[in-house]
C-alpha cells in the first residue's frame, strides 16, 4: 500500500495526476496511467499498479511532494518580481516564448534536458525527453489534455544533473516540492498559466466531435480566449463555442485547483493580458531571472502590456479561486490530515 495521504487524495478524486509522487518514490512503487484519465474514486488501479506491500518502503516521500496535500496560496502574485510581454520568432501556441527559452538554454548548454509533450494528428500525445535544441520543435503548441509530465522525470533524474521542467501549475508545484524535498537536479521550472484541462477521451470523443462538430484530425490548433474555446482547422476556418459549453467537462481535480499562474514556477508563461501572438511572462525567483537573462536578448519584449494587461490576469486568477476554493476546502475537511488548505 502506498502512503495513506496520497491514497486519500486519489480516493477523493482530486489527484491531478502530476506524477510527482511517482518520480520521487525511491521504490518505484507508484505507476501512473499514461493518459491519466482514470477518475473513478472507487478504482485505485491507477496508483496501486506496482505499489504493493513488497515494494513500498514506507518512507512517506510521496506525501511530501503532492501539490494537493501542500495546498495553495491565497495571493498568487506576492512572489512576482516582474511582469511583461514577450514574443519570439518561433511559431508556438502564442508568442513561442516557452519553446524559445528551452531551445536557447539547451543550445547554450545551460540545461541538460527538459520534458515536453508532442502530439500526432489525432491529438494523441506523447511525453518527450528533449536534450537537443531541435527536439523542442516537436513539442510546440498547447494540448488541452493532461499528461503526467513529472512521472517522466524518473529517467532524467538518473542521467542528468541540470533538468528543466515545463508544465501547468500543478506540475510546477509538484516539481518545486520535489526540488525542495527530494532531488535538487531541477534547476528551472517554467510554469504555464492554466484554467483547466481535459481527459483525452473527453476531448477526442465528446468536445471535438459533439460540441465543436469537427473531426479531430482536421483540427490543427486549439485555444481558449475571449470567452471562447477555439478550434482551427486544416482548411483555414475558425470554429468556436462559449467556454461555458466545455468547462463543465474539465477533469475533476481542475475544479478543485486554486493556482492559475503557476505560483511555484521560476518563470510563468501564458497569453492572457497581452496582444494575440504574444506571451505574458512572470519572473518569480532569482533562478528565473538568471535563466531569463541568458535568453532575453533574442526575444522581443513589451515592458508594459496595455491595459487590461496584468489586471486581466488577476481577474481570471480571482475567478479561478472563487470558483474552486470552496470545493477544495470541502475536500480538505474530509482528509484525515491537516497540512492542506489555502495560506
Ligand atoms: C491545459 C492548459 C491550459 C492553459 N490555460 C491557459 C489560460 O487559461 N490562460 C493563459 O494565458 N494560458 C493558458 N495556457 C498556456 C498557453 O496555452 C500557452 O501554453 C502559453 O501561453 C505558452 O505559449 P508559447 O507560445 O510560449 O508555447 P510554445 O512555445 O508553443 O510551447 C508549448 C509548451 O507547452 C508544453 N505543453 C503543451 N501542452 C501541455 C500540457 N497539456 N501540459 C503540460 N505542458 C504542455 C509543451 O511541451 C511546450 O513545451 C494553458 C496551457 C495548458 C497546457
Ligand atoms: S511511502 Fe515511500 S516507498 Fe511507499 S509509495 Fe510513498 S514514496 Fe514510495
Ligand atoms: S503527487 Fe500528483 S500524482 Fe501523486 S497523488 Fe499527488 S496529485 Fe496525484
Ligand atoms: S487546472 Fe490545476 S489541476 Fe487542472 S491541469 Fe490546470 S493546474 Fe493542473
Amino acid at each position: 500500500m502506498v502512503h495513506p495521504k496520497i491514497l486519500e487524495v486519489i480516493e477523493h478524486d482530486v489527484c491531478t495526476a502530476c506524477g510527482a509522487c511517482a518520480s520521487a518514490c525511491p521504490a518505484g512503487a507508484i505507476v501512473i496511467n499514461k493518459r491519466a484519465e482514470v477518475r473513478d474514486p472507487d478504482n485505485l488501479e491507477l496508483y496501486e499498479k506496482g505499489a504493493t506491500l513488497n515494494v513500498c518502503e514506507g518512507c512517506f516521500t510521496c506525501g511530501r511532494v503532492c501539490p494537493v496535500i501542500d495546498g495553495y496560496y491565497d495571493d498568487e502574485f506576492a512572489n512576482v518580481k516582474s511582469f511583461f510581454g514577450a514574443k519570439s520568432t518561433i511559431v508556438g501556441q502564442d508568442g513561442g516564448v516557452t519553446s524559445h527559452i528551452l531551445k536557447e538554454l539547451l543550445r547554450k548548454g545551460e540545461i541538460d534536458c527538459v520534458v515536453g509533450i508532442s502530439r500526432n494528428n489525432l491529438w494523441e500525445t506523447e511525453l518527450i525527453l528533449m536534450t537537443k535544441p531541435e527536439d523542442v520543435d516537436k513539442t510546440t503548441g498547447t494540448k488541452y489534455t493532461y499528461d503526467s509530465v513529472l512521472e517522466a522525470l524518473k529517467e532524467p533524474f538518473e542521467k542528468y544533473d541540470r533538468i528543466a521542467v515545463v508544465g501547468v501549475p500543478c506540475q510546477a508545484h509538484g516539481a518545486r516540492l520535489i526540488s525542495e524535498n527530494v532531488n535538487d537536479k531541477i534547476v528551472l521550472i517554467v510554469g504555464l498559466l492554466c484554467m483547466e484541462s481535459f481527459y483525452h477521451e473527453t476531448m477526442r470523443e465528446k468536445i471535438v466531435p459533439e460540441i465543436m462538430k469537427l473531426n479531430v484530425d482536421d483540427v490543427v490548433k486549439m485555444d481558449f480566449g475571449k470567452g471562447k474555446f477555439w478550434n482551427y482547422t486544416k482548411d483555414g476556418q475558425e470554429h468556436s463555442v462559449k467556454i461555458a459549453e466545455v468547462a463543465p467537462y474539465a477533469r475533476n481535480p481542475c475544479h478543485h485547483c486554486c493556482d492559475y499562474t503557476s505560483v511555484f514556477a521560476d518563470i510563468s508563461v501564458g497569453s492572457v493580458g497581452t496582444p494575440d501572438g504574444w506571451n505574458c511572462v512572470f519572473i518569480r525567483t532569482d533562478a528565473g531571472q538568471k535563466y531569463f537573462d541568458k535568453v532575453k536578448d533574442t526575444l522581443e519584449i513589451m515592458e508594459n502590456p496595455a491595459p487590461p494587461g496584468l489586471d486581466l490576469v488577476k481577474k481570471l486568477a480571482k475567478m479561478k479561486h472563487d470558483n474552486n476554493s470552496g470545493h477544495y476546502l470541502e475536500v480538505c475537511e474530509k482528509f484525515s490530515f491537516d497540512e492542506c488548505g489555502i495560506r
